[in-house]
């Protein structure tokens, strides 16, 4: 079983060497978060064991509930909030994480951009796009992601990059690209962008970061 995780973890590094190669991009230009939400601590902890050090966590109150103790035994961890954050758990989630990457509010972007100016120091910033402008999503949407970002950057918040979670029923490649195109007329270089699913078509879209659950840990715990 544990042989199991780790043999996922390696087919799936070498898919994104591969899909890399494909998209004439250098090798480790897109960056493996490995997503471990609901996942059991056995199988992270092969994983770690294996030498990935960097994961993707949804909720800050589960994370709390691992990662420390991980981090102490594994140094190294990059640990990424890839879910929604609440801005009553805002500074929990600074303390706890390297990247958020679902600033999507003009409300949370101010919190942050104060808290970080406080802390003297800032994680990897990503804003969440609402691509598909799915009512139930959350993210800017297009046509406002110029502003977002502007009024981001006019309160020093620094931020990276963009995500993107496309919908469900359709070609992702429409997503990635969008996202691509938005990121590039604004200067941003990091994009979040590709699953289990599509994270080989979200490489020869330009991916810079990668969020890969099942396909390494298998189904999720509900
Ligand atoms: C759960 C999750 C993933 C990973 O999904 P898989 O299909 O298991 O690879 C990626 N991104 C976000 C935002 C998620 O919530």
């Amino acid at each position: 079983m544990h042989a199991g995780y780790s043999m996922s973890l390696t087919d799936i590094q070498a898919r994104i060497a591969s899909a890399e190669f494909a998209a004439d991009r250098n090798i480790g230009s897109a960056r493996l978060i490995a997503v471990s939400k609901r996942q059991p601590n056995e199988a992270v902890k092969t994983s770690l064991q294996a030498g990935q050090l960097c994961f993707g966590e949804n909720q800050v109150q589960e994370a709390a509930g691992k990662w420390p103790a991980f981090r102490a035994d594994y140094p190294g961890i990059e640990l990424h909030l890839i879910g929604p954050l609440q801005t009553n758990k805002l500074r929990h989630a600074l303390d706890l994480f390297d990247a958020i990457h679902t600033i999507d509010r003009l409300k949370l972007a101010g919190k942050l951009a104060s808290e970080i100016q406080a802390r003297g120091k800032s994680p990897q910033l990503f804003i969440q796009v609402n691509t598909g402008e799915e009512p139930q999503k959350a993210g800017v949407i297009p046509e406002q992601a110029d502003g977002f970002i502007a009024a981001c950057r006019a309160m020093d918040l620094p931020i990276g990059g963009l995500m993107v979670i496309p919908p469900v029923n359709e070609e992702p490649a429409l997503h990635f690209a969008l996202l691509a195109k938005i990121a590039a007329r604004n200067g941003l270089s990091n994009l979040s962008m590709g699953m289990s699913s599509d994270f080989e078509t979200a490489i020869a879209f330009g991916a810079t970061h990668v969020r890969v659950g099942s396909a390494i840990f298998g189904a999720r715990e509900s």
